[in-house]
């Protein structure tokens, strides 16, 4: 038996994700936000999947960027959070990436670096998330020395919603306001929507989405799930009972002996734990399933394994397969239990667990 902990990757499912975005945001440009390994679904082959169903891809790092170009990718790149020093602006402006600019000391490396024309530069507003971006007060200022630059090509304005997924959202009208009066007023475009702000808000589409979890399978809107956005399922982690042990009401199980028997229990020891990426703070409420029939955790999670309570699963056995979240039990749903979001649980997934793609 060997140990059969997989990370199953969909790219079919990616596509119709992508596919989603797209009917939901018809009349905007869609941008797959591929960052952070493409929230750990494999960066090239997220891009490779996309590219025919999107108009670019947004990423964190030029080196992400770096690595799509490397792949082959010609589809225009945005630097969400722009260049960090003058070798990358050089790079990026080199690799015709588009820069989002959000500070000053950004707007005067701009000013004093020789560029190639053609440099696509969307300017940051701060709307409100007061993370990055221009205060909205001095974005005229900040456009006006852009324009001075004829190497620059001002693209828009951009901005990022601060509570979009929320189910009380009081901010994101506001915001829009904002990055709505501040691009017509200088006759620009802009781009505000998240995965959030593309589901919900269509006002907010304009010229521009940047979905990145929806593409993913996770559900970008407290108290909605992604099945009932329209979202496949992209990815499966699954690992296999490696033990299955007999535990006397009143025993303990695991470190700390954080777990107690309240009755005569049955309990599947399982091949993945935090040293694999599975949250270690995940409580016994958190759901699994064992052979598609869910059930809980018992006890704490170990850096190699976990234990599962398979008392009312009584044909559970040494190799039967555990899913930790993808078809039986959602990745939202653990990562509510847990007290994260899905993108985290993506993005933890550690290289030691194969990668399989379906
Ligand atoms: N735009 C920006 C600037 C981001 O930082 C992110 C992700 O954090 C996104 C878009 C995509 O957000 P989401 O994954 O919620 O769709």
């Amino acid at each position: 038996m060997t140990r059969g902990t997989v990370l199953e990757i969909r790219p079919a499912a990616l596509a119709a994700n992508a596919r989603r975005a797209r009917e939901l945001a018809p009349g905007a440009s869609v941008y797959a936000m591929v960052k952070a390994n493409a929230y750990g679904h494999g960066l090239t082959l997220a891009a490779s999947t996309f590219s025919p169903l999107v108009d670019g891809f947004g990423v964190a790092l030029m080196e992400e960027a770096q690595a799509l170009r490397d792949a082959g990718v010609t589809q225009p790149l945005l630097l969400l959070e722009g260049f960090f020093d003058r070798d990358e602006l050089l790079a990026a402006a080199a690799q015709s990436v588009q820069l989002v600019l959000h500070s000053d000391w950004q707007l005067a490396l701009l000013e004093t670096t020789r560029l190639p024309a053609g440099v696509r530069v969307w300017l940051k507003v701060d709307c409100g998330m007061h993370r990055l971006g221009f205060p909205v007060v001095q974005c005229g200022n900040a456009l006006k020395r852009l324009a001075a630059l004829p190497q620059v090509q001002v693209a828009g304005v951009m901005s990022h919603f601060a509570c979009a997924d929320l189910q009380q959202d009081v901010m994101s009208a506001r915001q829009l306001e904002q990055v709505q009066q501040l691009a017509a007023g200088h006759g620009l475009p802009f781009s505000a929507a998240n995965s959030a702000g593309l589901c919900r808000y269509p006002d907010s589409h304009g010229a521009l989405v940047r979905p990145g979890i929806m593409l993913y399978g996770g559900s970008p809107l407290a108290g909605h799930t992604a099945v009932s956005l329209g979202l496949s399922v992209t990815q499966r982690l699954s690992a296999r009972l490696i033990a299955v042990n007999d535990v006397p009401a009143g025993e303990s199980v695991g470190y700390g002996a954080a777990w107690t028997a309240t009755r005569p229990s049955r309990i599947g020891v399982v091949a993945l734990g935090y040293g694999d990426g599975y949250p270690r703070h995940a409580p016994g409420t958190t759901p699994v399933a064992v052979n598609g029939v869910r059930t809980v955790l018992a006890g704490r999670v170990s850096m190699d394994m976990l234990a599962v309570d398979v008392t009312d699963i009584p044909q559970a056995r040494p190799g039967d397969e555990v899913e930790l979240w993808g078809d039986t039990v959602s990745v939202d749903e653990v990562a509510a239990a847990c007290g994260t979001i899905s993108y985290a649980l993506f993005c933890q997934v550690t290289p030691r667990v194969r990668r399989v793609i379906a």
